[in-house]
């Protein structure tokens, strides 16, 4: 189902709302290039930020992890001089105390790859003399103390404990500055992120909904609709370039729509007098032979049709020219569509019309010629756009504070995706337009005289199916 697309009064009314839905953004002078090279320089700043940040991290950690490996291995070693001191210092065979004093040496040696600091270079520079001292000396010599070179190895043990418990408070610092730095990048970008979507929601995308807005609004045929020219400089040109362009089609259909009510209004009198004539012959003087008789009701019958082709162009004049008139009384639908039903009835014998009609009364107020004309366009396509015959089915309803004349055929149908534009001026839609005369107006009017009832008309349509047409129209206020 289709609502009918709003017509110049209710769309001036739809755009002005659209103008003011919300608070309107506000103009401003920033460009969307410069807003987005802001954001992007913002993100890429803080990206190469962390980067840097967690390059210098994680080459800290290993320079961590390196210093205290090397602690580790000094301190395996240093125990293992001191229990090679101990064997040293108890064994009696000089070929086990010759072994031990080499390995004693070959560990000392190896000590050195682990030194990190030159106070550690230090320390175990004085653990090797006083070992190189005690292994030199001579049992019962004084200079043969193993305490001594116990304790000086000792002191690599110390050096290398400090070493590692320092290491650790380093990194426990690294890792809060780590922490802090990788909460303040993610604070960050949760404001770039949060501060682009608002910006993008108040600054960009609302702008560029109005413009749609007003697209869609002059599309489906509100002359009067305009974007708002609000946002980033980039949009407002969009949008102004839209208006300027509105407007120009606007003067343009205005112009082609008062041309054709003045060509509309000087036909009307030579058709009418055509028409006059007609039937005045025909009453007065009626053809002897058939052939004029044919020929009589021919030029009769295509003077009625031109006459309601000139009487529609004068219609729209008036409608662009919002000068189209209502003279509202109280009304019972039902009487008016009763009305209707009976000038059709017989008009065409493959095209039966079945009213039916609510028992209680349907009560509107409205342009009583208005409406007739435009549920006699209704009835007309129903029969028009059903070639082959069918029933015409009229229903007059009420619900839910509306007043319903529904009209369904079994005719040609339409294809979903045009039941929109149907309701646009010289629109004809599907195969039937090349078969079934017709200029494309009488949807435009009839949807243009149910808006200004405060109405709206609607569709369900399937090709080859046939069509209902709805027209909703408000209830009048109980007295
Ligand atoms: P016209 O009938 O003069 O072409 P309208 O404005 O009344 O102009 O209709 C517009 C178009 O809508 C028609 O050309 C036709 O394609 C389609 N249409 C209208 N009524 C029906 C209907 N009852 N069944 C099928 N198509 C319809």
């Amino acid at each position: 189902m289709l609502n009918s697309p709003p017509a110049n009064e209710g769309d001036a009314a739809a755009s002005a709302a659209s103008a003011a839905s919300g608070s309107p953004p506000r103009a401003s002078r920033v460009h969307l290039r410069t807003i987005i090279a802001w954001i992007t320089t913002l993100v890429v700043g803080v990206a190469v930020v962390v980067s840097a940040a967690l390059v210098f991290l994680t080459s800290f950690i290993n320079h961590t992890s390196e210093l205290l490996a090397a602690a580790v291995e000094s301190v395996r070693l240093a125990e293992e001089i001191e229990i090679d001191l101990l064997l040293h210092s108890r064994a009696n065979d000089p070929l086990i105390q010759e072994d031990i004093a080499g390995d004693l040496r070959g560990k000392l040696a190896a000590a050195e790859q682990y030194v990190t600091t030159p106070a550690e270079a230090e320390v175990l520079r004085r653990a090797v003399a006083v070992v190189d001292a005690y292994l030199a000396g001579v049992p019962g010599d004084p200079r043969r103390r193993p305490d001594a070179a116990y304790a000086a190895v000792q002191q690599l043990v110390d050096v290398n404990v400090a070493q590692s418990i320092e290491a650790q408070a380093s990194a426990r610092r690294w890792n809060s500055l780590a922490d802090a730095i990788g909460i303040t990048a993610v604070a960050l970008l949760v404001i770039v992120a949060g501060l682009l979507l608002w910006w993008l929601r108040a600054r960009a995308f609302r702008p560029l909904w109005d413009i749609a807005r007003a697209m869609e609004t002059f599309g489906s045929g509100d002359l009067d609709a305009r974007a708002v020219e609000a946002g980033p400089a980039e949009l407002r040109e969009v949008a102004r370039r839209f208006n300027q362009m509105a407007s120009a089609l606007s003067a343009q259909r205005r112009a082609q729509m008062t041309f054709l009510g003045g060509v509309a209004h000087d036909l009307r009198s030579p058709l009418c007098t055509l028409r006059m004539a007609v039937s005045a012959l025909d009453r007065e003087a009626p053809p002897p032979d058939a052939r004029t008789r044919v020929t009589m009701g021919i030029v009769a019958r295509q003077t009625g049709q031109l006459e309601r082709m000139v009487s529609d162009f004068l219609d729209i004049a008036k409608i662009e020219a919002g000068e189209l008139e209502l003279r509202m009384h109280g009304q019972d639908l039902r009487d008016l569509v009763h009305v209707v039903c009976e000038q059709f009835r017989g008009w065409s014998p493959r095209h039966p019309i079945e009213l039916a009609t609510q028992g209680v009364p349907v009560q509107i107020r409205c342009d009583e010629l208005r409406i007739e004309q435009a549920i006699t366009n209704l009835l007309s396509n129903a029969i028009k756009y059903s070639p082959d015959g069918g029933p015409v089915h009229v229903v007059v309803s009420s619900a839910a504070g509306e007043a319903v004349v529904a009209v369904t055929d079994r005719g040609v149908g339409m294809q979903p995706e045009d039941r929109r534009r149907i309701f646009e001026p010289f629109t004809r839609v599907g195969l039937s337009r090349e078969s079934i005369p017709g200029a494309g107006l009488g949807l435009y009017i009839v949807n243009k005289i149910v808006i200004a009832h405060g109405g709206r008309v609607e569709v369900d349509t399937a090709p080859e199916r046939g069509s209902t047409f709805r027209i909703h129209l408000p209830l009048a206020a109980p007295n």
